[in-house]
């Protein structure tokens, strides 16, 4: 029997990547993080600017945190909100910088795919007992890292949703791209003067549409020129609030609950219903159309903000062997857990290594990728998915499945039937 330490390599220095590590090293593992970005927290840092529903006791990892304290970390205060980028300077960055894990690190490295060294998909007969090879481009060009396990915790920042309705381009949105920013811009920052006085669309139902029609609207109390349009695809835009003061984040309830007053205050037009299908650029203004087989609609707007969600970029995977729900693209055991056609819980039912782990043995999705495009991702859900990969890795099976974690209720969980068994809510004591 082999008694050489595992090498780990962790694709993804996000908060979950670099939790994987931690974990990793803490079993005498030997993790290898490679990052696309120049610095670790590269995808939390375009986020930066936006303040978290989640509070600093929800963002750290255990292990993480082990790594920090033998250094003597100035841990910040449990009870507080940190912006993205405070969590990368505050947490990430010592984390991969002063820890035990700074050795570990490979910043500047895009990982470009991952096989199994000397088997194509294909092959079968002896594949398990061949170590993974993963391809990345640095500063220096291709390079090739062999692995015993690999941990896709990449997130999904970089592939946002795009506005069609279908889930494809709206014809003309390419060419549009001047007039239209993905995710969540800074508004009330670095972007401000994009938006003051103009008439600016926002589409989508989640957090970060929520965010930015609430920043807006402030934008809008001293340059009352400023016109906000919410685009809501749903009949209804109720749906978007949450749970307000039901919420176990009061922050992340306090959300939806500005966003229904500001609506309610008139502040914000809501456009139901309205799903996109084309956008022109016309006379240097946005016309954005909703287009069905019984009728047609328009709004004319300076900027379009897409908050549609993301969705995983599965390329670099494409050489091993993946089982994927196939609305979700999440790993196919973890769907009936997350799926938003059958609830809305927030709340998601702990789970790890065996939900996680791929047909390919030893290859496991983590953190935000590995809810595909379901949206209700927290990185305390990741953390307990790495400690549990982790010990599956070091083939501790009893602390694999363990369940370590008690998550905080959304205060919304809307079964779509009365059975919650098969694809419903999990057993976590929500409302039905
Ligand atoms: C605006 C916003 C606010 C959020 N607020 C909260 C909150 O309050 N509480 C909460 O619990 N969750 C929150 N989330 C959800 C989630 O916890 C975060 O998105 C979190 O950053 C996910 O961590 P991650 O490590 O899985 O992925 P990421 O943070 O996205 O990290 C992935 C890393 O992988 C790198 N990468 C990507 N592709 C490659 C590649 N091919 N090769 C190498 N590296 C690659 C990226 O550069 C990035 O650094 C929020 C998300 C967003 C977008």
């Amino acid at each position: 029997m082999s008694t050489h330490a595992k090498t780990v390599a962790v694709i993804g220095a996000g908060p979950v990547g670099l939790a994987a590590a931690a974990h990793a090293l803490e079993r005498g593992l030997i993790p290898i993080v490679l990052e696309a970005g120049a610095d670790v927290g590269h995808a939390v840092r375009q986020w930066g600017h936006v303040r978290m529903f989640s509070p600093w006791e929800y963002n750290i990892d255990g292990a993480a945190e082990r790594l920090l304290d033998a250094v003597g970390w100035n841990s910040p205060d449990p009870t507080q909100y940190p912006t993205g980028a405070e969590l990368a300077e505050h947490y990430l960055a010592p984390l991969a910088e002063r820890s035990a894990l700074q050795d570990h690190v490979r910043t500047s490295s895009r990982v470009t795919a991952v096989a199994r060294s000397g088997f194509d998909k294909i092959k079968t007969k002896g594949r398990a007992l061949a170590p993974f090879e993963l391809r990345y481009q640095n500063g220096a060009g291709s390079r090739i890292l062999r692995a015993d396990a690999v941990i896709d915790a990449s997130g999904t920042w970089s592939s946002p949703n795009p506005a069609g309705a279908n889930g494809l381009e709206a014809v003309g949105e390419a060419p549009a791209r001047e007039r239209i920013v993905y995710g969540m811009p800074d508004v009330l920052g670095r972007d401000r003067a994009r938006y003051a006085g103009k008439k600016v669309a926002v589409l989508g139902s989640g957090h970060s549409a929520a965010g930015s029609l609430i920043d807006l609207a402030r934008i809008k109390e001293s340059e009352p020129a400023t016109e906000i349009v919410w685009l809501v695809r749903g009949e209804t835009p109720e749906k978007a609030f949450g749970g307000g003061g039901k919420d176990e984040l009061v922050a992340r309830g306090e959300l939806g609950a500005r966003q229904a007053r500001l609506v309610a205050a008139g502040g914000i037009e809501v456009q139901p219903a309205f799903r996109v299908t084309r956008i022109d650029l016309d006379a240097d203004r946005l016309r954005i159309g909703a287009e069905s087989s019984c009728c047609a609609r328009h709004i004319v707007a300076d900027e379009l903000i897409v908050a549609t969600g993301f969705r995983p970029d599965l390329s670099l995977l494409r050489e091993v062997r993946l089982s994927l729900d196939p609305a979700l693209e999440c790993p196919l055991a973890l769907a009936p857990l997350i799926d938003p056609n059958e609830h809305s819980c927030g709340t998601v039912r702990p789970h790890g290594a065996r939900e996680l782990a791929q047909p390919e043995p030893g290859l496991y999705i983590a953190g935000m990728k590995s809810y595909g495009r379901a949206p209700t991702f927290l990185l305390r859900t990741g953390y307990e998915q790495v400690r549990s990969i982790v010990a599956d890795i070091a083939g501790d099976r009893a602390a694999a499945e363990r369940v370590e974690l008690v998550l905080p209720e959304t205060g919304v969980c809307n079964l779509s039937r009365a059975d919650s068994g098969a694809r419903g809510c999990p057993s976590t004591g929500a409302p039905a």
